[in-house]
């Protein structure tokens, strides 16, 4: 079946400054929170650092509730948590950090590095989940395969034979699509999953339908497959998951059920409450949590 009409959205993303960078946001907006889990999307460059230019610098802030998700496309980027893990996260490789019941951490360009092109993501938990124990995982080798000139990388889940190691909790996908020479191929779709196109560089077309860089095509669900095509140098993000059927309401960096909740975490956080710990190796002031009205 092919995308129907009614059920496409198609998706600004809106530039927000995120530790100095600009980087362009596609989820959540007031017309899509979710993508199965998936439930924040920002895309950081391509950008090239001047001499003397520090690149992104996120200092110590807290999560709950969700993964965070890096894919990294070009540069360098550290992660260091409150668990002590301490990760540069190269080209070609996903970081994963489950915040469960809570976690910090920070994100910077290390020094010496002049560039960053990068996509994070969050990946709701499901209720069995989301008090869990906090946890990172680095994934330096994901799948990957060619079908004409179209490469393909298993970001998270699993496709025909290929399975990613990623950690994930609810039914999801996500796989990275690009082409050095304009080129098209056929996916193979899942009924039960919801799915949107994302577009990192380039320009790509989802059954016939053009998304420009930095759009978000929603796709809708029951699609058996999808004809994408890209643009010489482009390059998309399929992502894809079963609906949630839990209401899911962020503030800032939590993910939560409540208001209530949400606002716990942040005098949690703000009073400097042991449940996030401390990132180490890392003596900058953390940032504190703006107030839920
Ligand atoms: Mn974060």
């Amino acid at each position: 079946m092919s995308i129907h009409p009614a059920a496409r959205q198609r998706i600004s993303t809106r530039v927000k400054d995120v530790g100095g960078i600009a980087v362009s946001r596609a989820l959540p907006v007031r017309e899509r929170r979710t993508i199965g889990a998936w439930c924040f999307l920002d895309h950081a460059g391509p950008a090239l650092f001047e001499y003397g230019q520090e690149g992104l610098q996120v200092a110590p802030h807290p999560h709950i509730g969700l993964q965070t998700f890096t894919w990294m496309l070009d540069g360098e980027v550290l992660h260091r948590d409150s668990l002590g893990y301490r990760q540069r996260i190269r080209p070609g490789q996903v970081n994963l950090m489950t915040a469960g019941r809570g976690i910090a951490h920070s994100e910077d360009t290390p020094a010496g590095i002049d560039r960053l092109h990068a996509a994070q993501l969050w990946i709701a938990l499901p209720e069995a989940e989301r008090d869990m124990a906090p946890r990172f995982d680095h994934y330096p080798d994901l799948p990957r395969w060619q079908d004409g000139g179209v490469n393909f990388t298993l970001l998270v889940g699993d496709y025909g034979a290929h399975r990613a190691p990623t950690l994930h909790f609810s039914p999801l996908i996500g796989i990275d699509i690009a082409a050095q020479q304009a080129a098209s191929a056929d996916l193979l779709l899942r009924e039960d999953f919801e799915y949107g196109l994302f577009v990192l560089e380039g320009s790509a077309a989802a059954d016939g339908e053009p998304v420009a860089a930095n759009e978000l095509l929603y796709l809708g669900k029951e699609l058996t497959s999808l004809a994408v095509s890209l643009s010489a140098g482009g390059r998309a993000l399929l992502l894809g998951g079963k609906k949630l059927n839990e209401p899911v309401m962020m503030w800032w960096n939590f993910v939560g059920r409540s208001k209530a909740e949400l606002q716990a975490a942040v005098a949690a956080w703000n009073s400097g409450d042991p449940r996030f710990g401390r990132v180490v190796d890392d003596p900058r002031a953390p940032t504190p949590s703006p107030i839920m009205p």
